[in-house]
């Protein structure tokens, strides 16, 4: 993986994750009732897949917090794992986050995305900037999740919870989501500028693949993949 386009020193993006940690900040600590829970909430992918088994990775994250991600990695992991992280293979059909060996557990929980943070509460219906149709929150809802502060819950679903969804849109705006020298193909397959959301997998793809490849191979991948949003 050529990380140079992702953690060049970037004063911008600097103060980007700055602010997505401030956005963070504000959310409210729950805990869990269990003692494990078998990855219900890192291993949801297999109800995602389409006729032909494929499936858009975990996490499925904002622009600007695949940088935070790969900003954290660069700094904390080792070479081979990091080579692992930014592979292309998806992790059978957990998230490529989730420690195989226990204690279960996120490899990235200091900035992990907006979207596993709000797993497992009880949500409006809306998620990634679009009102979903009502009741489809509770297919995320667990028994089991607590807010450890009930009335600092309720206050941040009803003024924090949308205008965060709307914050990591902005933030993620602008953002490099492949080579340069690969961006005039992109923008003609898909005519788009850019791809606010994405699976991790689906990403590092995108960042690390040749103009060859998104000459010979893009449109098919985006066949696949435009649909899975
Ligand atoms: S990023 Fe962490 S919390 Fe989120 S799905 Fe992956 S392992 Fe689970
Ligand atoms: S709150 Fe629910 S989804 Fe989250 S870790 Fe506990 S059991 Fe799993």
């Amino acid at each position: 993986m050529n990380l140079s386009i992702i953690v060049t020193k970037n004063q911008d993006l600097d103060n980007r994750i700055l602010q997505l940690h401030n956005l963070y900040s504000v959310i409210p600590h729950t805990s869990c009732k269990k003692v494990s829970c078998a990855d219900w909430c890192c291993s949801k992918l297999k109800e995602s897949m389409d006729e032909y088994g494929n499936f858009m990775s975990l996490p499925l994250i904002y622009n600007i917090e695949y940088y935070a991600i790969a900003a954290y990695i660069e700094k904390n992991f080792i070479a081979s794992e990091k080579e692992k992280l930014f592979s292309v293979e998806k992790n059978g059909a957990k998230c490529v986050f989730r420690k195989s060996d226990p204690p279960a557990g996120c490899m990235i929980y200091p900035v992990r995305p907006f979207s596993c943070r709000v797993y497992g509460r009880k949500t409006p219906d809306f998620f990634w900037g679009i009102d979903y149709p009502q009741g489809c929150a509770q297919s995320i809802y667990c028994p089991d999740c607590e807010p450890e502060d009930i009335n600092a819950e309720t206050r941040f679903m009803e003024k924090s919870y949308h205008f965060i969804w709307r914050e990591l849109e902005k933030l993620s705006k602008g953002l490099k989501v492949c080579p340069q020298e690969c961006e005039d193909v992109f923008r003609k397959t898909t005519g788009l500028n850019e791809l606010l959301v994405l699976g991790w997998i689906e990403r590092n793809e995108l960042m690390n693949r040749n103009k060859n490849w998104y000459e010979t191979q893009f449109e098919q991948w985006w066949k696949i993949y435009s649909v899975l949003f």
